[in-house]
């Protein structure tokens, strides 16, 4: 697939400006550009695609390091787009399950054990979700259930980037089905980034300052300044919370309150590269062994050679991702690479060549890997995507409602947010 084309033309007094190029804000673009507005998209990074990011370099073939199973497939907008451009999907929802125990593979009696513990996890959650309970999910765990510290790290640290203490029941309920999944042999972030052919990006551009005082929306960035009819904000709470951008006027309280209930969870990406040797495991498979049931559990789960890939990736989150990403990429890849000696044994150690950790945790331009809405604080997605004088409008995976958190999300969010400021601006 080809790097797709920008259109590196600056407009300074665009309808509208837009702050990041990630899924929600190439997704608004295409849609205002299409009714005939001016836009400009301004980008801190050096590169489009944001949080969907394929790395080609470091391993010589596609790494995912950010988004990779395009879910809930058959109502993903982005599916039909790639489909268009001729990308390899590779269904994953039948994926091959290899499970652990104590260092060997498990049983069938096992395997059955922990699909049995994913499956009444999932259940409690989304009942007590249902019955609008909002406090930790850790409080609403089944008793006694065998391989639930193991079910719980799939579903809480590396499903949602959280531990079942900071985990919504409710928020869990909100969520749409995730099935059917597919990964892209090209990669997804190379499909997100495709969206920004011909549009107007200016990269390297940060912004500073919002001043939506006036009739229009003055945007300061680095590189000077801009004024728009409106803006539309795509950046991650993480971002905002961190204070990188200054409103002017402030955001109401309520919304600041609402930007603390929706923190970055994490989720950190471990691959690994090897020299073809397949160790036992299966293409694409779920690589899991069994953690002690209490929580939070120190566990790295693998998928394994992804597409066929020579590589495997690892899969950390929640209080341990943050923790190994400030220890940094040396010790983490180190647990990981320790974490499957524990499987396939030591042959593991022979065979590979080299690792990577993705820093989503300490990028100043995302501060974590998605947002996820705090137990007690139901309505916060909600009230954060609220706008400010109908000039500065909210979009992205945060406020995506039921596709929260995913690359579909963030893009079916900025249509809509696009077709939002089209009606406002008349
Ligand atoms: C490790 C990981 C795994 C994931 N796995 C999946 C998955 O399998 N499936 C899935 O669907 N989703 C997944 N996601 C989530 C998905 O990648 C995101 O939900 C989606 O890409 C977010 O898009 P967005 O447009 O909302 O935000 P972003 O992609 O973050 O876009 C915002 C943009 O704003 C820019 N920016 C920040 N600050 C400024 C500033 N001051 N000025 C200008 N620009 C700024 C950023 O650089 C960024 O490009 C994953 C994410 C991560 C990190």
């Amino acid at each position: 697939m080809s790097t797709p084309q920008r259109d590196t033309s600056r407009h300074s007094t665009p309808d509208v400006a837009i702050v990041g190029a990630g899924a929600a804000g190439l997704a608004a673009a295409r849609r205002l550009q299409k009714a005939g507005y001016t836009v400009q998209i301004l980008e801190a990074a050096g590169r489009i695609g944001g949080r969907a990011w394929t790395d080609t370099s470091a391993f010589g073939v596609p790494v995912d390091m950010g988004c990779s199973w395009m879910s809930g497939a058959n109502k993903n907008s982005l599916v039909k787009h790639a489909r268009a451009l001729g990308y390899q999907l590779i269904n994953h929802t039948e994926a091959p399950s290899q499970l652990f125990v104590e260092g060997r593979p498990a049983t069938d009696a096992e395997e059955e054990a922990f699909e049995a513990a994913r499956a009444a996890l999932d259940d409690t959650l989304k009942t007590a979700g249902r019955k609008g309970f909002d406090g930790p999910a850790a409080d609403v765990l089944p008793k006694d259930l065998p391989f639930s510290g193991t079910a719980q790290s799939w579903l809480g640290p590396m499903d949602y980037g959280v531990d079942f203490k900071d985990l919504s029941p409710i928020d869990h309920w909100d969520q749409a089905d995730d099935q059917p999944s597919y990964l892209v042999k090209e990669g997804y972030g190379s499909v997100v980034a495709s969206l920004g052919t011909g549009l107007p990006v200016a990269l390297n551009t940060t912004v500073k300052r919002i001043d939506w005082s006036g009739s229009d929306v003055q945007i300061d960035t680095d590189q000077g300044t801009l004024r728009a009819r409106a803006c539309l904000v795509t950046v991650s709470t993480g971002v905002l919370a961190s204070g990188a951008i200054t409103f002017v006027p402030e955001m109401p309280i309520r919304q600041q309150e609402a930007l603390h209930g929706v923190p970055m969870g994490l989720l950190v990406k471990v691959p690994m590269l090897f020299d073809g040797a397949k160790l036992g495991l299966k293409d694409n498979a779920w690589v899991t062994y069994k953690v002690p049931e209490d929580m939070p559990a120190r566990a790295c789960f693998f998928i394994g050679w992804p597409c066929g890939h020579d590589y495997l990736f690892g899969n950390i989150g929640g209080d341990l991702g943050w923790e190994l990403s400030r220890a940094g990429a040396d010790e983490t890849v180190d647990f990981a690479l320790g974490e499957l000696v524990g499987m396939v044994g030591s042959d593991a150690r022979k065979h590979f060549r080299k690792g990577l950790m993705t820093d989503w945790a300490t990028n100043p331009l995302t501060l974590g890997a998605y947002a996820v809405e705090r137990p007690g604080h139901k309505g916060a997605r909600k009230a954060l995507g609220k706008s400010l004088g109908k000039k500065v409008f909210f979009a992205g995976e945060a406020v995506a409602g039921e596709r929260a958190a995913l690359a579909n999300g963030a893009y079916d969010n900025g249509r809509k947010l696009a077709k939002k400021i089209i009606k406002t601006l008349g």
